[in-house]
């Protein structure tokens, strides 16, 4: 057996358990293996074990291996969890099947503008911040900006809302981290009774470390990527 699949064993009985421990039915929780720093080998193999979801988080990076995936890159989803710059979105809509990680009305802007060009409708989650690390990317869901984002997303034809993402403050501790996925969970059912024309059943939270809280609090989608592929070399800011 190779690492990767014990790794994956391992997280699936995981997995599983936190759904028990919750109540929830194992097939309301997606795992998106989140395959940044790591080759498209990995991709490959993690493909060939049912992985479908891939989360990168670099333009550039993925660009690479999107080429090396060749006939492989059809069969899998890969979205854009890391911070989007907006100059860059032109190459993101051709390049992902969906971003995980729009924080302005500006980039949803450029965004949907992109997609179009390719003729494309682009899934997208809101990358909502619920805490004030100032290195923190993010929406802040009381600025001005997340009010004007909300209004106009109905729009903006070329972008799917699908919901919602965060990450839980580095450090955080067992409850601080539950705080914060609490609290968007409590977001997303706010925003989804004010806003009827947007679609919000995504919940994108919980990672390697505290996946099981996120599915306490209701993750409809974890991230995953050091528990199935390993360690990651230190990645730059
Ligand atoms: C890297 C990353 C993950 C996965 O982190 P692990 O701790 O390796 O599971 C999840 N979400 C985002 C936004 C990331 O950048």
């Amino acid at each position: 057996m190779t690492a990767l699949k014990e790794n994956l064993d391992r997280l699936e009985e995981a997995i599983a358990a936190a759904c028990r421990a919750a109540n929830r039915a194992r097939a309301e929780v997606e795992l998106m293996a989140v395959s940044k720093t790591f080759p498209a080998e990995a991709v490959v193999e993690a493909l060939s074990l049912n992985l479908a979801l891939f989360g990168e988080n670099r333009v550039q990076e993925f660009t690479a291996k999107s080429h090396e995936l060749g006939d492989a890159r059809p069969r899998l989803r890969c979205h854009l969890i890391g911070h989007l710059q907006s100059n860059k979105s032109a190459r993101a809509a051709e390049l992902f099947d969906g971003v995980d990680s729009l924080d302005s009305l500006r980039l949803a802007e450029r965004l949907s503008e992109a997609a179009g060009k390719c003729a494309k409708r682009l899934p997208v989650l809101l990358e909502i911040k619920l805490s004030h690390e100032a290195t923190k990317t993010g929406l802040d869901p009381a600025s001005a900006d997340a009010a004007q984002l909300l209004e106009r997303l109905p729009d903006l034809p070329q972008l799917e809302l699908h919901g919602l993402m965060t990450v839980a403050p580095l450090g955080a501790g067992e409850q601080g981290t539950r705080d914060c996925f609490r609290a968007l969970r409590a977001l997303r059912d706010r925003w989804a009774a004010a806003y009827s024309r947007l679609n919000f059943a995504v919940l994108s939270m919980g990672m390697s470390g505290d996946f099981a809280l996120a599915i306490a609090e209701g993750a409809t989608r974890i991230r995953v990527g050091s528990a199935l592929f390993g360690s990651r070399p230190a990645l730059r800011p």
